[in-house]
């Protein structure tokens, strides 16, 4: 299908009026963009008509591809009745429907849904139902957070000071409230040179003792499950949640788990937390929540947070937190229909055939190439890491924009990846084909040859 969207126009108009997310705009003025006019199934198709696999899900989002009918349809007859009606005194059937579906599947004890439009909104609610739960509870010294050093939870202030990067967020420091970090296994695995065993159990001790320090002050310790993403993909050792979410409970302060990025069958089950039988108190959900379709969040709480808030009006004890829209019923019918297809493709079934071909493939070819000095895997989560040199681990001159480049190359070859520094991002749809996974892992290769030569 031909558009007949001028580019000439198009690249004036973003050129001039848009200022796009973590990109720096005065490079980006000097680049031809890539514009996007329409997506069918794991490929994106731009002006002309050229298609490209989403090797990266339109940012993590995409689960069952683009355009799926069931979505598609689902949505059009919602938009005949109304788009958006506001959650505050008022609901909608969609926002009912998909809370009562969200509970019916996520991990036991969850009982209430609030919903919002993004993961660090998501976040934010948690904090502060968290800080708020400890009040109401009267124990008011518990009003400090904990979190993993290097997780990422967004970019609102909140988000950003449980989940501070330097690189990120160093210019906002001053308005960010103080926060406990664990040193996460990957800090002594990587960084100190400890064998995977011995940083769990390093990173353990480390967690205990901050926990035992400052136990009876926090309100909350927050994490990133399974795979540290943003920050590098880091993964956990196995075992690490589980004894994790123990200290914490012994501590009394709440867990928040943010599954916004390995949510929705991301690691190999519906929810990472699974995977190690961890129950938090407070679960974030986000990007893949909607299929991918709309923006669309939630944070579900346990019946022992959320009664806590319960009361007369005069008491003060509601939640006085909100956005315009929350509850969307567009958004939130996408959900329902993007779980249904869970239901009807047994899409969980398919992930483990996927999983091993796409580790197979990535072992196969890129683990030895000169310039990949890791390879970090979760389910269809992936962060291949470039460097100088492969065993000391000797970054490349970040002047080079090496991971850059070789996402750059990659698209001339027909393939959207994301670079995070010298690390390639690959998170196709849970719905990709065995062809196409193949077909990912051999473009990615490709281009990191062909950069990594020439560097
Ligand atoms: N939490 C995690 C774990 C994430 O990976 C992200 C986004 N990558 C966020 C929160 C923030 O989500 P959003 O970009 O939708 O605000």
């Amino acid at each position: 299908m031909k558009t007949r969207i001028d580019y000439k126009k198009l690249k004036e108009w973003d050129h001039r009026y848009l200022w796009h997310p973590f990109t720096q705009m005065q490079e980006w003025l000097e680049e031809d963009p890539l514009v996007i006019v329409r997506g069918e199934g794991c490929y994106l198709y731009d002006l002309h008509d050229n298609r490209y696999l989403d090797g990266v899900s339109s940012l993590w989002a995409n689960l069952h591809g683009h355009c799926r009918p069931e979505i598609n349809n689902a949505i059009r007859k919602q938009l005949d009745l109304v788009s958006h009606s506001t959650l505050l005194g008022l609901v909608n059937p969609p926002s009912a429907a998909l809370a009562k579906k969200l509970i019916e599947i996520a991990p036991e004890g969850l009982q209430r849904v609030f919903y919002s439009d993004c993961g660090a909104t998501a976040v934010e609610i948690a904090l502060k139902q968290a800080k708020q739960y400890w009040k109401l509870k009267g124990e008011n010294q518990r009003v400090k957070f904990a979190s993993l050093k290097g997780s990422y939870h967004g970019d609102t202030m909140g988000a950003m000071s449980v989940g501070y990067s330097e690189s990120f967020h160093q210019y906002h420091k001053e308005l960010l409230f103080p926060c406990h970090r664990i040193l996460p296994p990957h800090i002594f695995r990587y960084f100190k040179g400890m064998s995977e065993d011995e940083s769990l159990k390093a990173s353990l001790v480390d967690a205990e003792k901050l926990i035992v320090e400052h136990g009876s002050s926090l309100a909350a310790v927050i994490i990133e499950p399974l795979m540290q993403g943003a920050a590098g993909m880091w993964v956990q050792p196995s075992g690490f949640i589980r004894k994790l979410s123990e200290l914490v409970q012994d501590s009394g302060a709440l867990l928040i788990v943010d599954e916004v990025a390995t949510g929705f069958g991301r690691t190999g089950k519906l929810f990472a937390c699974e995977h190690e039988n961890v129950c938090p108190d407070i679960l974030c959900l986000g990007k893949g929540i909607s299929g991918g379709y709309l923006p669309l969040a939630a944070t579900l709480t346990t019946e022992k947070v959320f009664s806590a808030f319960l009361g007369e009006y005069s008491e003060h004890k509601t939640f006085f937190h909100g956005h315009t829209y929350t509850g969307n019923p567009l958004a939130c019918t996408a959900g329902i229909a993007s779980l249904e297809i869970f239901e009807k493709d047994n899409v969980l079934k398919s992930l483990p055939g996927k999983v091993s071909l796409l580790e197979q493939a990535l072992k196969k070819e890129l683990s030895s190439l000169e310039h990949v000095t890791d390879i970090r895997c979760k389910g269809l989560m992936v962060g291949i890491e470039l460097a100088k040199e492969k065993i000391s681990r000797c970054a490349f001159d970040p002047q080079k924009r090496i991971g850059k480049r070789v996402t750059e190359h990659a698209r001339t070859l027909g393939v959207i990846l994301r670079p995070l520094g010298d690390v390639i991002i690959l998170m196709p749809p849970l719905s990709i084909t065995e062809e196409d996974l193949l077909q990912l892992v051999q473009v990615t290769r490709t281009s990191i040859q062909e950069v990594t030569r020439k560097a």
